[in-house]
């Protein structure tokens, strides 16, 4: 590629953003994009993905046209990349029709580098025609997953960008970014964006000072588990995410009952007290942030130095998002999770609630769910594995970990002893939970659930086993199975069984008012002669936060 584009881009990294030199990721995008080709780029929340096409934006003739779905940080965006000297502008809903004709005039004038714009606005026909009439130098595609349905946060209007390009009379650079990396979602971003050719930029997901932890609490612990997590914590940032609103409110409450200055943000409370409360937040007035999902978004304190989930997220990708705000002045820090069997039906609970999907077609908001399903069982996978929380996490965004204890094999930590690595690297690694064979249970489930030919639902599939002398068992004749009474485990024991099975994909449990327990994808491993199943239990709860709770 030519040497003077870099060069220049280089110039503008240092001159306009004050950075010293481009992060790994960001050189290559840059360079393929001002040598003309397309670019898939997949980069974790926080490893910088504007600079990506604001750069070029500015160091190319032309305008660079950004289309993003989150028209409410667009001014914040526009009002940053200005104070950086860049001509930039947005076009959204929340300016008056006179100011959008305005901008586009401007724009058509040369008076901009870099145009925000939602997908909503190709459908405009002004809009079409304008883009016909200007040149544009590049069309950055963020928060690419959108235009996927296997994503977790599929937008109808990102199908329109395909079209969008094809309509141009010249065909500018297309760079699509995302923080999702698994295979179907990539394929859908380079078939449905119409990308030709892309250069395929995915840069490490690996954070080598975070540390992950995940206990398994009773409801009624887990605010004393977080008290004591905290306690610890006194003089440092951090933020507790919770599933609810309600569960907020009590956590917060609960936070500044034990004299710790505790604010809280959801989308239930007035735009000016989350506007007042995330101030306090990120100006280390309220050092404790207690919130739903709805916080973080555009968010860059650097200070956080723990992310505990109050409750189960409701997949892999809101988790490393959520947990990722953590430790991004690269100093050590933790992320707890901390988790009950009721969050995974609370998440059951959510997915089918999100039916009335706005925009979406029955069939496509049933597509949504049922990869939402998928993405919940992922999470509680992270939940219940024995091996390296981290290994998981990366596995599951797409990057080839060798084996378990990750962390051991970065190079920073290399010289420290292996335990304590071991340590620093993740709470299974740590050796922080006690393992038990639930292999026979498991195979009892099992045969249970093929007797019961996949319709019944969990609470069923126990009783049976548990030969439970109940009216609806007669009723059903499933009293005569040769499964009835096979197994005396506790109940909780073999309802978390047939959790860790659907989990590991050995069976499925589907959604609606009555799930019912059936065979998955792996059922047939089960049956093998080397067939093993662990189940981590409760962790052991250490002495002090014991006494404290
Ligand atoms: P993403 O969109 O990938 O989540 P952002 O574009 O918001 O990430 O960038 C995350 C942070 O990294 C911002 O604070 C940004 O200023 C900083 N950053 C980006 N590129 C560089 C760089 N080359 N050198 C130093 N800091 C950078």
């Amino acid at each position: 590629m030519e040497l003077a584009a870099m060069k220049r881009a280089q110039q503008v990294l240092a001159e306009r953003f004050g950075y010293d030199e481009f992060r790994p990721g960001q050189k290559a995008v840059v360079s393929a994009v001002l040598e003309g080709r397309d670019v898939l780029a997949v980069m974790p929340t926080g490893a910088g993905k504007s600079v990506c096409y604001q750069v070029p934006a500015v160091a190319a003739d032309g305008l660079a046209l950004v289309i993003s779905p989150l028209v409410s940080l667009m001014a914040d965006q526009v009002r940053a990349v200005q104070e950086a000297g860049i001509r930039g502008a947005y076009l959204n809903s929340t300016l008056t029709l006179g100011q959008q004709a305005e901008v586009l005039r401007r724009a058509e004038a040369g008076a901009y580098d870099l145009m925000y714009v939602a997908p909503e606005r190709l459908a405009d026909p002004r809009f079409a025609e304008f883009a016909e009439r200007v040149a544009l130098s590049l069309l950055a595609v963020d928060e690419a997953h959108c235009v996927s349905q296997w994503g977790q946060d599929f937008r109808p209007s990102y199908l329109a960008i395909g079209d969008f390009i094809t309509s141009l009379p010249t065909r500018p650079v297309v760079a699509a970014l995302t923080a999702t990396a698994t295979s179907p979602v990539r394929r859908d971003i380079a078939r449905l964006l119409g990308l030709r050719d892309p250069v395929e930029v995915v840069t490490g997901f690996d954070r080598p000072n975070l540390r992950f932890a995940v206990e398994r609490h009773e409801p009624k612990r887990k605010l004393a588990r977080l008290d004591a997590f905290i306690d610890e914590r006194r003089a440092e940032s951090g933020i507790v995410y919770c599933a609810k609103r309600a569960t907020v409110e009590e956590v917060c409450d609960h936070l500044r009952e034990q004299g710790i200055a505790a604010t809280r943000y959801h989308a239930g409370l007035p735009a000016a007290e989350r506007e007042r409360n995330q101030r306090a937040f990120v100006n280390d007035e309220a050092p404790v942030m207690v919130a739903t999902n709805a916080f973080g978004m555009g968010i860059d304190k650097s200070n956080v130095s723990y992310v505990a989930h109050f409750n189960m997220p409701g997949s892999m990708e809101a988790y490393y998002q959520e947990a990722g705000r953590a430790g991004r002045d690269g100093q050590p820090a933790d992320c707890l999770l901390l988790w009950c069997d009721g969050d995974i039906a609370t998440g059951r609970f959510f997915i089918e609630q999100e039916s009335a999907h706005e925009g979406l077609t029955p069939e496509e908001a049933e597509v949504v769910r049922a990869s939402r399903r998928r993405m919940l069982e992922s999470m509680v996978g992270y939940c219940y594995t024995t091996g390296c929380l981290r290994a998981y996490l990366l596995r599951y965004f797409g990057e080839d970990v060798a084996s378990e204890g990750r962390l051991s094999q970065g190079g920073a930590a290399e010289e420290a002893p292996a335990s304590s690595l071991a340590k620093r690297c993740c709470s299974n690694c740590a050796g922080e939970f006690e393992a038990v064979d639930v292999t026979a249970e498991a195979r009892a489930v099992m045969r249970c659930v093929q007797a019961l030919r996949g319709r019944f639902g969990k609470t069923t599939v126990v009783d049976v086993l548990r030969g439970a002398d109940t009216e609806s068992l007669r009723q059903w004749g499933l009293t005569g199975l040769p499964v009835y009474g096979a197994c005396e485990a506790r109940r909780p024991l073999l309802m978390e069984v047939v959790e860790l099975l659907a989990a590991d994909g050995y069976l499925a449990i589907t959604e609606g008012k009555f799930p019912l327990v059936g065979f998955g994808p792996r059922y047939r491993e089960a049956a093998e002669p080397d067939f093993s199943l662990t189940m981590k239990q409760t962790p052991k709860v250490r002495k002090g936060a014991a006494a404290k709770a």
